[in-house]
């Protein structure tokens, strides 16, 4: 399948947090490029799941490591983590494991959703990958330190998502992606312990959908990090989305499909706030996998 026909990561504005969606950036000459998308943070409590051990006011440093050290998930998560240079080689050589396994992956959080989100993850007993935004992150630690104590792995996806800083002229400025990632980095550090370590980034709009990236790519291994793209999507954050779960799983039908039912399938979801055909098609994205015999793994 070529690169553009899954393009399908939102186009978000950069601080002032309050922005309108972004209209501007999209990936020229694609017929399915990165869209507009609502994703306005939401407030720093909406939808906690902080401890009720833990004062809302409490300093980030202050709080423990909630994964296994060195890592992006923990203890149970183990069990099913695939580090992200597995998964880096899997989708860029259109290989995977003998054991079909499935990603399913949520990026642009965290938002007034993903606590939806994760309750139904639990609901169905499956893990997931959430590529976070650092300056959401900021505004709600307490979801995400929800997320990878229920078993889910935390990867980064930018600090600012500002396409015209990450990619100047469509084309990737290591400089500002560097700085923009250790950004990104030492948040999550804040948020989920000085020992965090995550395996995999996610390229706001994906690698696929820009030029120039060999000595950001570069920089990002020297910080053992692997850039992570997809191979089936839902398309939720086209400038068309899924009005319903019908069309929704379409998309990821048609994606799969044309991708060669891959053993390694890696779906692009978001949990932006506007999410919402998401949240409700994921049931049966899970039992898409389940028919085919999948097992559900995260990005390490
Ligand atoms: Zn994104």
């Amino acid at each position: 399948m070529c690169a553009s026909a899954l393009l399908g990561a939102c186009a978000i504005k950069p601080p002032p947090t309050n922005a309108a969606p972004d209209e501007s950036p999209t990936a020229e000459g694609t017929s399915s490029s990165p869209s507009p998308e609502s994703n306005v943070p939401s407030s720093p409590t909406a939808g906690s799941a902080s401890p009720a051990t833990t004062a809302p006011d409490a300093s980030p440093e202050a709080v423990p490591a909630v994964g296994i050290v060195g890592t992006n998930h923990n203890a149970t998560a183990a069990a099913y983590a695939v580090p992200a240079a597995t998964v880096h080689t899997w989708l860029t050589t259109k290989t995977g494991p003998a054991t079909r396994t499935a990603f399913l992956t949520f990026d642009d959080g965290p938002s007034v959703i993903t606590p939806q989100v994760l309750d139904t993850l639990k609901q169905l007993s499956v893990p997931a990958t959430f590529f976070v935004i650092g300056r959401y992150l900021e505004l709600n630690p307490a979801i995400t330190q929800r997320a990878m104590a229920e078993g889910h792995a935390i990867c980064l996806h930018s600090y600012s998502h500002d396409y015209t800083y990450l990619y100047p002229g469509r084309a990737g400025n290591v400089v500002n992606i560097t700085a923009d990632y250790d950004h990104a980095l030492a948040v999550a550090t804040r948020v989920l312990g000085p020992t965090y370590a995550p395996g995999g980034y996610r390229y706001p709009g994906g690698h696929m959908s820009w030029t120039g990236l060999e000595a950001a790519d570069a920089a990002l291994a020297q910080r053992n990090v692997s850039w992570i793209d997809w191979n089936c999507m839902s398309g939720d954050a086209d400038k068309k989305p899924p009005a319903n779960p019908d069309q929704a799983l379409a998309n990821l039908t048609s994606t799969f499909t044309a991708y060669g039912s891959p053993s390694a399938a890696v779906l692009l979801n978001h949990d932006s706030h506007g999410a919402h055909v998401t949240l409700a098609t994921l049931p049966r994205f899970v039992q898409f996998f389940r028919d085919r015999g999948y097992a559900f793994g995260v990005i390490g």
